[in-house]
Protein backbone atom coordinates (compact mmCIF):
# COMPACT_ATOMS: atom_id res chain seq x y z
CA UNK A 1 0.00 0.00 0.00
CA UNK A 2 1.06 3.74 -0.56
CA UNK A 3 1.37 6.08 2.24
CA UNK A 4 -2.04 7.65 1.14
CA UNK A 5 -3.96 4.41 0.83
CA UNK A 6 -2.94 3.75 4.19
CA UNK A 7 -4.17 6.95 5.45
CA UNK A 8 -7.59 6.25 3.26
CA UNK A 9 -7.69 3.18 5.37
CA UNK A 10 -6.20 4.19 9.19
CA UNK A 11 -6.83 7.24 9.84
CA UNK A 12 -10.28 9.30 10.53
CA UNK A 13 -10.90 12.03 8.11
CA UNK A 14 -13.48 14.18 9.71
CA UNK A 15 -15.46 16.23 6.55
CA UNK A 16 -17.78 19.01 6.82
CA UNK A 17 -21.14 17.81 6.06
CA UNK A 18 -21.88 19.87 3.37
CA UNK A 19 -19.53 17.89 1.63
CA UNK A 20 -22.06 14.79 1.84
CA UNK A 21 -25.37 16.61 1.44
CA UNK A 22 -26.90 15.85 -2.06
CA UNK A 23 -29.45 18.41 -3.33
CA UNK A 24 -32.77 16.78 -2.58
CA UNK A 25 -31.13 16.22 0.99
CA UNK A 26 -30.28 20.31 1.35
CA UNK A 27 -34.30 20.95 0.08
CA UNK A 28 -35.23 18.35 3.13
CA UNK A 29 -33.15 20.16 5.53
CA UNK A 30 -34.97 23.10 4.45
CA UNK A 31 -38.25 22.16 4.97
CA UNK A 32 -37.40 20.67 8.36
CA UNK A 33 -36.19 23.81 9.16
CA UNK A 34 -38.96 26.08 8.10
CA UNK A 35 -40.67 23.17 10.51
CA UNK A 36 -38.75 23.88 13.27
CA UNK A 37 -38.72 27.47 13.31
CA UNK A 38 -42.64 27.69 13.47
CA UNK A 39 -42.60 24.73 16.25
CA UNK A 40 -39.60 27.39 17.94
CA UNK A 41 -42.29 30.70 17.28
CA UNK A 42 -44.90 28.74 19.17
CA UNK A 43 -43.20 27.22 22.08
CA UNK A 44 -40.71 29.07 24.69
CA UNK A 45 -41.65 27.19 27.66
CA UNK A 46 -42.16 23.55 28.73
CA UNK A 47 -45.88 24.13 28.59
CA UNK A 48 -46.18 25.31 25.76
CA UNK A 49 -44.12 22.69 24.00
CA UNK A 50 -46.14 19.88 25.82
CA UNK A 51 -49.59 21.98 24.53
CA UNK A 52 -47.97 21.67 21.02
CA UNK A 53 -47.20 18.03 21.07
CA UNK A 54 -50.43 16.99 22.79
CA UNK A 55 -52.29 18.71 19.46
CA UNK A 56 -49.73 17.40 16.75
CA UNK A 57 -50.00 14.33 18.68
CA UNK A 58 -54.09 14.01 19.05
CA UNK A 59 -54.65 14.99 14.95
CA UNK A 60 -52.35 12.47 13.98
CA UNK A 61 -54.31 10.25 16.33
CA UNK A 62 -52.44 9.28 19.02
CA UNK A 63 -54.82 8.51 22.07
CA UNK A 64 -53.92 9.97 25.63
CA UNK A 65 -52.76 6.46 27.69
CA UNK A 66 -54.66 5.28 31.05
CA UNK A 67 -53.82 2.17 33.07
CA UNK A 68 -56.42 -0.74 31.82
CA UNK A 69 -56.37 0.02 27.97
CA UNK A 70 -55.32 -2.57 25.46
CA UNK A 71 -51.43 -1.82 23.98
CA UNK A 72 -51.36 -3.50 20.39
CA UNK A 73 -48.83 -2.86 17.68
CA UNK A 74 -49.40 0.58 15.72
CA UNK A 75 -51.58 1.83 18.38
CA UNK A 76 -50.04 5.56 19.07
CA UNK A 77 -50.47 6.80 22.75
CA UNK A 78 -49.52 9.64 24.70
CA UNK A 79 -49.06 10.60 28.25
CA UNK A 80 -49.12 14.29 29.34
CA UNK A 81 -48.11 14.48 32.82
CA UNK A 82 -49.65 17.93 34.29
CA UNK A 83 -49.47 19.89 31.26
CA UNK A 84 -45.22 19.99 31.90
CA UNK A 85 -44.00 17.18 30.33
CA UNK A 86 -45.26 14.48 27.43
CA UNK A 87 -44.07 10.84 26.60
CA UNK A 88 -45.25 9.55 23.49
CA UNK A 89 -45.22 5.79 22.15
CA UNK A 90 -45.87 3.96 19.06
CA UNK A 91 -46.35 0.30 19.73
CA UNK A 92 -44.27 -2.01 17.84
CA UNK A 93 -44.67 -5.23 15.94
CA UNK A 94 -42.64 -6.87 19.35
CA UNK A 95 -43.60 -6.93 22.93
CA UNK A 96 -42.38 -4.70 25.37
CA UNK A 97 -40.22 -7.39 26.84
CA UNK A 98 -37.34 -6.92 24.12
CA UNK A 99 -37.57 -3.06 25.11
CA UNK A 100 -38.37 0.01 23.94
CA UNK A 101 -36.25 2.56 21.30
CA UNK A 102 -36.47 5.91 23.51
CA UNK A 103 -35.61 9.33 22.35
CA UNK A 104 -35.76 11.61 25.63
CA UNK A 105 -34.95 15.24 25.49
CA UNK A 106 -36.42 18.09 27.77
CA UNK A 107 -38.26 21.09 27.06
CA UNK A 108 -37.38 23.84 29.49
CA UNK A 109 -34.60 26.14 29.00
CA UNK A 110 -33.32 28.99 31.29
CA UNK A 111 -35.23 31.86 31.98
CA UNK A 112 -36.23 34.87 35.08
CA UNK A 113 -38.83 33.18 36.81
CA UNK A 114 -41.24 35.55 38.58
CA UNK A 115 -41.22 35.34 42.02
CA UNK A 116 -44.74 34.95 44.11
CA UNK A 117 -45.08 38.36 45.68
CA UNK A 118 -43.70 39.88 42.60
CA UNK A 119 -44.92 43.40 42.03
CA UNK A 120 -43.34 47.00 43.20
CA UNK A 121 -43.15 50.17 42.53
CA UNK A 122 -39.68 51.93 43.42
CA UNK A 123 -38.57 55.54 42.16
CA UNK A 124 -42.24 55.87 40.42
CA UNK A 125 -41.59 52.89 38.16
CA UNK A 126 -43.46 49.31 38.58
CA UNK A 127 -41.31 46.45 38.79
CA UNK A 128 -41.79 42.35 38.60
CA UNK A 129 -39.25 40.78 40.94
CA UNK A 130 -37.50 37.47 39.23
CA UNK A 131 -35.34 34.73 40.26
CA UNK A 132 -33.54 33.15 37.40
CA UNK A 133 -34.08 29.45 36.44
CA UNK A 134 -30.89 27.47 35.24
CA UNK A 135 -27.52 28.57 34.27
CA UNK A 136 -27.53 32.14 32.80
CA UNK A 137 -25.13 34.80 33.25
CA UNK A 138 -27.04 37.06 34.24
CA UNK A 139 -25.63 40.32 32.58
CA UNK A 140 -26.88 39.23 29.37
CA UNK A 141 -30.51 40.07 30.59
CA UNK A 142 -30.56 43.24 30.96
CA UNK A 143 -31.60 45.91 27.86
CA UNK A 144 -33.04 43.10 25.66
CA UNK A 145 -36.62 42.39 24.78
CA UNK A 146 -38.56 40.35 26.77
CA UNK A 147 -41.70 38.69 27.10
CA UNK A 148 -44.25 37.34 29.63
CA UNK A 149 -45.45 33.87 29.65
CA UNK A 150 -47.41 31.80 32.00
CA UNK A 151 -50.26 30.44 33.96
CA UNK A 152 -51.97 31.60 36.85
CA UNK A 153 -54.65 30.13 38.51
CA UNK A 154 -56.97 33.30 39.82
CA UNK A 155 -58.95 33.32 42.99
CA UNK A 156 -62.51 32.38 41.59
CA UNK A 157 -60.70 29.04 40.28
CA UNK A 158 -60.16 30.19 36.87
CA UNK A 159 -56.76 28.97 34.90
CA UNK A 160 -55.32 32.38 33.00
CA UNK A 161 -52.70 31.79 30.10
CA UNK A 162 -50.72 34.70 29.75
CA UNK A 163 -48.51 35.61 26.94
CA UNK A 164 -47.42 39.56 26.71
CA UNK A 165 -44.65 40.24 24.57
CA UNK A 166 -45.00 38.36 21.37
CA UNK A 167 -47.52 39.70 19.37
CA UNK A 168 -46.01 42.89 17.02
CA UNK A 169 -48.41 45.09 18.83
CA UNK A 170 -47.16 43.69 22.22
CA UNK A 171 -45.35 45.74 24.42
CA UNK A 172 -42.19 44.33 25.88
CA UNK A 173 -40.64 44.36 29.39
CA UNK A 174 -37.06 44.84 29.60
CA UNK A 175 -34.68 45.04 32.35
CA UNK A 176 -32.71 48.03 33.13
CA UNK A 177 -28.58 48.19 33.02
CA UNK A 178 -26.52 50.95 33.95
CA UNK A 179 -24.90 53.60 31.95
CA UNK A 180 -21.32 53.20 31.21
CA UNK A 181 -20.64 56.97 32.72
CA UNK A 182 -21.28 55.70 35.93
CA UNK A 183 -19.84 52.29 35.18
CA UNK A 184 -16.60 52.82 37.34
CA UNK A 185 -17.47 50.51 39.91
CA UNK A 186 -19.30 48.08 37.84
CA UNK A 187 -16.67 47.61 35.43
CA UNK A 188 -14.26 46.43 38.27
CA UNK A 189 -16.38 43.59 38.89
CA UNK A 190 -16.50 40.26 37.42
CA UNK A 191 -19.02 39.39 34.72
CA UNK A 192 -20.46 36.63 37.56
CA UNK A 193 -21.11 39.81 39.71
CA UNK A 194 -21.96 43.08 37.48
CA UNK A 195 -25.16 41.85 37.43
CA UNK A 196 -26.97 40.56 40.35
CA UNK A 197 -29.85 37.99 40.40
CA UNK A 198 -32.11 40.95 42.74
CA UNK A 199 -30.64 43.39 40.26
CA UNK A 200 -32.46 41.04 37.88
CA UNK A 201 -36.38 43.58 38.42
CA UNK A 202 -38.32 43.45 34.99
CA UNK A 203 -39.73 47.49 34.10
CA UNK A 204 -43.64 46.75 33.87
CA UNK A 205 -44.54 50.35 33.56
CA UNK A 206 -44.26 54.37 34.28
CA UNK A 207 -47.45 55.77 34.15
CA UNK A 208 -49.17 56.62 37.66
CA UNK A 209 -53.12 57.00 38.02
CA UNK A 210 -54.79 60.15 39.43
CA UNK A 211 -54.61 60.59 43.22
CA UNK A 212 -52.83 60.51 45.94
CA UNK A 213 -50.34 57.65 47.29
CA UNK A 214 -46.94 55.94 46.57
CA UNK A 215 -48.13 53.18 44.58
CA UNK A 216 -49.94 54.78 41.84
CA UNK A 217 -47.82 53.09 38.92
CA UNK A 218 -48.09 49.80 40.49
CA UNK A 219 -51.64 50.37 41.21
CA UNK A 220 -52.10 51.35 37.15
CA UNK A 221 -50.11 47.99 36.06
CA UNK A 222 -52.48 46.05 38.61
CA UNK A 223 -55.49 47.97 36.76
CA UNK A 224 -54.25 47.17 33.54
CA UNK A 225 -53.41 42.95 34.42
CA UNK A 226 -57.82 43.34 35.71
CA UNK A 227 -58.91 44.76 32.82
CA UNK A 228 -57.20 42.07 30.26
CA UNK A 229 -56.82 38.88 32.61
CA UNK A 230 -59.00 39.63 35.46
CA UNK A 231 -56.40 39.67 37.69
CA UNK A 232 -55.50 40.31 41.16
CA UNK A 233 -51.89 41.25 43.06
CA UNK A 234 -53.06 37.88 45.32
CA UNK A 235 -53.18 36.11 42.07
CA UNK A 236 -49.16 36.09 41.18
CA UNK A 237 -49.14 33.81 44.57
CA UNK A 238 -50.89 31.00 42.59
CA UNK A 239 -49.30 31.71 39.42
CA UNK A 240 -45.96 30.63 37.29
CA UNK A 241 -45.35 33.05 35.17
CA UNK A 242 -41.89 33.13 33.48
CA UNK A 243 -39.63 35.74 31.56
CA UNK A 244 -37.87 34.97 28.30
CA UNK A 245 -36.54 36.96 25.72
CA UNK A 246 -39.51 38.01 23.13
CA UNK A 247 -39.68 37.85 19.16
CA UNK A 248 -39.08 34.94 16.61
CA UNK A 249 -36.52 32.86 15.40
CA UNK A 250 -34.34 34.09 12.90
CA UNK A 251 -32.17 32.87 9.88
CA UNK A 252 -28.68 34.08 10.52
CA UNK A 253 -25.64 34.57 7.72
CA UNK A 254 -26.10 35.81 4.68
CA UNK A 255 -25.95 31.80 3.83
CA UNK A 256 -28.76 31.39 6.07
CA UNK A 257 -27.23 28.25 7.22
CA UNK A 258 -27.85 29.12 11.36
CA UNK A 259 -31.03 29.44 13.29
CA UNK A 260 -31.18 32.16 16.22
CA UNK A 261 -33.57 31.54 18.97
CA UNK A 262 -33.88 31.60 22.43
CA UNK A 263 -33.82 28.04 24.43
CA UNK A 264 -32.57 25.38 21.21
CA UNK A 265 -31.24 24.01 23.83
CA UNK A 266 -33.10 21.34 24.27
CA UNK A 267 -36.31 22.25 22.26
CA UNK A 268 -33.98 21.90 19.31
CA UNK A 269 -33.59 18.08 20.22
CA UNK A 270 -37.53 17.78 21.24
CA UNK A 271 -38.56 18.58 18.32
CA UNK A 272 -36.24 16.28 16.32
CA UNK A 273 -37.52 13.59 18.42
CA UNK A 274 -41.14 14.53 17.87
CA UNK A 275 -40.32 15.03 13.83
CA UNK A 276 -39.00 11.78 13.75
CA UNK A 277 -41.29 9.84 15.58
CA UNK A 278 -44.87 11.74 13.63
CA UNK A 279 -42.88 10.23 10.83
CA UNK A 280 -42.91 6.72 11.52
CA UNK A 281 -45.37 3.71 11.01
CA UNK A 282 -45.19 0.17 13.49
CA UNK A 283 -41.41 0.31 13.87
CA UNK A 284 -40.28 -3.62 15.20
CA UNK A 285 -39.15 -2.17 18.66
CA UNK A 286 -41.73 0.51 20.64
CA UNK A 287 -40.64 3.66 20.03
CA UNK A 288 -40.77 6.26 22.95
CA UNK A 289 -40.66 10.17 22.81
CA UNK A 290 -39.84 12.19 26.11
CA UNK A 291 -40.07 15.73 26.48
CA UNK A 292 -38.78 16.17 30.46
CA UNK A 293 -39.08 19.54 32.31
CA UNK A 294 -36.92 20.42 34.90
CA UNK A 295 -33.61 19.53 32.84
CA UNK A 296 -31.71 22.66 33.99
CA UNK A 297 -32.37 22.63 37.38
CA UNK A 298 -31.43 18.66 37.75
CA UNK A 299 -34.14 16.90 36.51
CA UNK A 300 -35.63 16.93 39.54
CA UNK A 301 -39.52 16.88 40.71
CA UNK A 302 -43.08 15.68 39.82
CA UNK A 303 -42.29 16.67 35.62
CA UNK A 304 -38.74 16.18 35.81
CA UNK A 305 -36.95 12.85 34.10
CA UNK A 306 -36.25 11.81 37.52
CA UNK A 307 -40.23 11.05 38.69
CA UNK A 308 -41.83 8.00 38.75
CA UNK A 309 -44.18 9.40 36.22
CA UNK A 310 -41.85 7.73 33.25
CA UNK A 311 -42.77 4.39 35.05
CA UNK A 312 -46.90 5.03 35.53
CA UNK A 313 -46.63 5.67 31.98
CA UNK A 314 -44.35 2.81 30.93
CA UNK A 315 -45.65 0.42 33.19
CA UNK A 316 -49.47 1.09 32.06
CA UNK A 317 -47.88 0.28 28.68
CA UNK A 318 -46.50 -3.06 30.07
CA UNK A 319 -48.97 -4.45 32.12
CA UNK A 320 -51.22 -4.54 28.94
CA UNK A 321 -49.00 -6.82 27.26
CA UNK A 322 -48.40 -8.77 30.49
CA UNK A 323 -44.35 -7.77 30.56
CA UNK A 324 -42.62 -6.79 33.57
CA UNK A 325 -41.56 -3.07 33.72
CA UNK A 326 -38.12 -4.37 34.76
CA UNK A 327 -38.27 -6.57 31.63
CA UNK A 328 -38.33 -3.94 28.95
CA UNK A 329 -36.12 -1.37 30.72
CA UNK A 330 -33.26 -4.27 31.06
CA UNK A 331 -34.02 -4.64 27.46
CA UNK A 332 -34.38 -0.96 26.11
CA UNK A 333 -32.29 1.91 24.78
CA UNK A 334 -32.27 5.61 24.90
CA UNK A 335 -30.87 8.40 23.12
CA UNK A 336 -30.60 11.26 25.66
CA UNK A 337 -30.95 13.73 23.27
CA UNK A 338 -29.26 17.40 24.03
CA UNK A 339 -27.32 19.68 23.03
CA UNK A 340 -23.63 19.79 23.16
CA UNK A 341 -21.28 23.32 23.03
CA UNK A 342 -20.23 23.84 19.12
CA UNK A 343 -16.23 24.64 18.72
CA UNK A 344 -16.03 28.22 19.08
CA UNK A 345 -12.69 29.64 17.56
CA UNK A 346 -13.41 32.82 19.42
CA UNK A 347 -12.64 30.93 23.15
CA UNK A 348 -10.65 28.06 21.65
CA UNK A 349 -8.70 27.56 24.65
CA UNK A 350 -11.75 26.30 26.75
CA UNK A 351 -11.98 23.05 24.17
CA UNK A 352 -10.03 20.54 23.07
CA UNK A 353 -10.35 20.51 19.89
CA UNK A 354 -9.94 17.10 18.51
CA UNK A 355 -12.95 16.04 20.78
CA UNK A 356 -15.19 18.91 20.17
CA UNK A 357 -18.05 19.03 18.65
CA UNK A 358 -18.28 21.69 15.38
CA UNK A 359 -21.17 23.27 13.47
CA UNK A 360 -21.96 21.72 10.16
CA UNK A 361 -20.66 18.00 11.15
CA UNK A 362 -23.53 16.37 12.00
CA UNK A 363 -25.59 15.33 15.34
CA UNK A 364 -23.15 14.80 18.10
CA UNK A 365 -22.63 11.99 19.82
CA UNK A 366 -21.06 12.17 23.70
CA UNK A 367 -19.95 9.38 25.56
CA UNK A 368 -19.59 10.92 28.78
CA UNK A 369 -20.80 14.50 30.12
CA UNK A 370 -20.37 15.64 33.86
CA UNK A 371 -17.08 17.38 35.00
CA UNK A 372 -13.86 17.34 36.67
CA UNK A 373 -13.02 13.50 36.36
CA UNK A 374 -16.48 12.94 34.47
CA UNK A 375 -18.35 13.51 38.34
CA UNK A 376 -22.21 13.19 37.69
CA UNK A 377 -21.88 11.54 33.85
CA UNK A 378 -23.68 8.64 32.49
CA UNK A 379 -20.56 7.12 30.76
CA UNK A 380 -21.33 5.35 27.98
CA UNK A 381 -20.18 1.44 27.09
CA UNK A 382 -18.12 0.84 24.86
CA UNK A 383 -20.58 -1.51 23.33
CA UNK A 384 -23.82 1.10 23.42
CA UNK A 385 -21.52 3.54 21.25
CA UNK A 386 -21.03 0.64 18.62
CA UNK A 387 -24.26 0.70 18.63
CA UNK A 388 -25.19 4.07 18.14
CA UNK A 389 -22.32 3.85 15.64
CA UNK A 390 -23.48 1.25 13.31
CA UNK A 391 -27.31 2.79 13.91
CA UNK A 392 -26.06 5.47 12.24
CA UNK A 393 -23.47 4.96 10.16
CA UNK A 394 -26.14 2.67 8.24
CA UNK A 395 -28.91 5.09 8.13
CA UNK A 396 -26.41 7.28 6.29
CA UNK A 397 -27.06 9.52 9.14
CA UNK A 398 -24.26 12.58 9.15
CA UNK A 399 -22.44 12.51 13.16
CA UNK A 400 -19.64 13.40 15.21
CA UNK A 401 -18.24 13.02 18.33
CA UNK A 402 -18.65 15.17 21.29
CA UNK A 403 -17.20 16.20 24.48
CA UNK A 404 -18.37 19.43 26.61
CA UNK A 405 -14.63 21.51 27.38
CA UNK A 406 -11.84 21.09 28.42
CA UNK A 407 -11.32 18.25 31.12
CA UNK A 408 -10.40 20.97 33.94
CA UNK A 409 -12.32 23.94 32.80
CA UNK A 410 -16.36 23.18 33.38
CA UNK A 411 -18.66 20.52 32.37
CA UNK A 412 -22.81 19.46 32.53
CA UNK A 413 -25.12 16.99 32.33
CA UNK A 414 -28.59 15.43 30.90
CA UNK A 415 -31.10 13.14 31.40
CA UNK A 416 -28.85 10.36 30.14
CA UNK A 417 -27.95 9.84 34.16
CA UNK A 418 -31.54 9.19 35.46
CA UNK A 419 -32.27 6.89 32.57
CA UNK A 420 -29.24 4.81 32.86
CA UNK A 421 -30.27 4.70 36.32
CA UNK A 422 -33.26 2.99 35.15
CA UNK A 423 -30.99 0.09 33.80
CA UNK A 424 -31.39 1.59 29.94
CA UNK A 425 -28.59 1.43 27.70
CA UNK A 426 -28.29 5.19 27.19
CA UNK A 427 -25.80 7.08 24.83
CA UNK A 428 -25.80 11.41 24.78
CA UNK A 429 -26.49 12.89 21.65
CA UNK A 430 -27.68 15.89 20.12
CA UNK A 431 -26.67 19.54 18.34
CA UNK A 432 -24.01 21.39 18.62
CA UNK A 433 -25.08 24.80 19.81
CA UNK A 434 -22.88 28.65 19.88
CA UNK A 435 -23.54 30.89 22.94
CA UNK A 436 -25.53 27.76 24.88
CA UNK A 437 -27.97 28.95 27.39
CA UNK A 438 -27.84 32.80 26.26
CA UNK A 439 -31.55 34.79 25.41
CA UNK A 440 -30.73 33.92 21.68
CA UNK A 441 -28.39 30.84 20.97
CA UNK A 442 -27.55 29.76 17.54
CA UNK A 443 -27.29 26.17 16.00
CA UNK A 444 -26.67 25.23 12.10
CA UNK A 445 -29.86 23.80 10.42
CA UNK A 446 -27.71 20.62 8.71
CA UNK A 447 -27.59 19.59 13.12
CA UNK A 448 -30.85 19.91 13.34
CA UNK A 449 -31.71 17.84 10.64
CA UNK A 450 -29.04 15.53 11.12
CA UNK A 451 -30.17 14.99 14.84
CA UNK A 452 -33.92 14.33 13.28
CA UNK A 453 -32.37 11.46 10.86
CA UNK A 454 -30.92 10.00 14.12
CA UNK A 455 -33.53 9.83 16.36
CA UNK A 456 -35.58 7.96 13.40
CA UNK A 457 -32.47 5.71 12.79
CA UNK A 458 -33.12 4.62 16.85
CA UNK A 459 -36.96 4.77 16.55
CA UNK A 460 -36.27 2.07 13.78
CA UNK A 461 -33.01 0.46 14.93
MN1 LIG B 1 -29.95 20.71 27.69
MN1 LIG C 1 -28.99 23.46 29.33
Amino acid sequence: MTTEELRQSLLMAPKNGYTRLDETKRKEMEDYSRRYMAFMDACKTEREATAWAVEKAESLGYKPFTPGMAVNPGDKFYYNNRDKAIALAVIGKLPLSQGANICAAHVDSPRLDIKPNPLYEDAEIAYLKTHYYGGIKKYQWPTIPLALHGLVCRKDGAKVTVTIGEDDSDPVLMVSDLLPHLSADQMKKTLAEGITGEQLNVILGTRPLDGEGSDLVKLNIMKLLNEKYSLIESDFLSAELTVVPAGKCREVGLDRSLISAYGHDDRVCAFAELDALFAIETPDKTAVCILADKEEIGSVGISGMQSHYFEHFMGGLCDAQGVKLEDCFAASFCLSADVSNAFDPNWPETCDRRNNSMLNYGVAICKYTGSRGKGGASDASAEAMGHVRTTLEENGVIWQIATLGKVDQGGGGTVAAYMANRNIVTVDAGVPVLSMHAPLELVSKLDCYETMLACKAIYLA
